[in-house]
């Protein structure tokens, strides 16, 4: 049995071009945000169908030596003052237990003080599992993946 995903740049491209109009029909942002580092390519393809700015920060849920943590980190964060009526679109890679999608929106609403409402994501891949919590619970005003896809470890062409 193959317990791995394999995904090259040209299947990215396409997964987010097959989304990009339905993103900007059903949610039209005002700004992206990227989650560094996997959020990054598939931020930029987004943008020309989107044609909005791009904003980052990074995320991680490995320590300083590649060891998974139990909470991800906060390794680059943004001034959000500027943001606070923007429809953002937060984009990575993968959903896998949702942690990261959890943790930075929970710092966006309860920190930075943004509409949760406001809050869209976009993710290429989400694994069908349980998640630490629901969409519903999370309350964002709009969820779209590429692609829904078994929980088995996805190979990024940047891995
Ligand atoms: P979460 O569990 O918070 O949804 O995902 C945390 C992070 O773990 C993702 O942003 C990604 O960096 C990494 N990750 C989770 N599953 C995979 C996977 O299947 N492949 C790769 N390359 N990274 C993954």
């Amino acid at each position: 049995m193959i317990n791995k995903i394999f995904c090259n740049y040209s299947q990215i491209d396409c997964l987010v071009r097959e989304s990009g109009n339905s993103v900007k029909n059903e949610f039209n942002p005002d700004i992206i945000l990227a989650i560094g580092g996997g959020g990054l390519i598939p931020a930029r393809i987004l943008r020309s169908i989107l044609e909005v700015p791009i904003y980052v920060v990074t995320i991680s849920t490995y320590d300083e030596n590649d060891k998974p943590i139990k909470e991800p980190r906060i390794v680059q964060w943004m001034d959000f003052s500027l943001l606070k009526d923007k429809k953002i679109l937060i984009v990575d890679e993968v959903d896998d237990t949702r942690k990261t999608l959890s943790f930075l929106v929970d710092k966006l609403v309860n920190e930075e003080n943004l509409n949760s409402e406001n809050l869209g994501f976009f993710v290429l891949h989400n694994k069908i599992k349980e998640k630490v919590i629901s969409k519903k619970a999370l309350k964002i005003g709009y969820y779209k993946s590429g692609l829904e896809v078994e929980d088995k470890w996805i190979i990024y062409p940047w891995d």
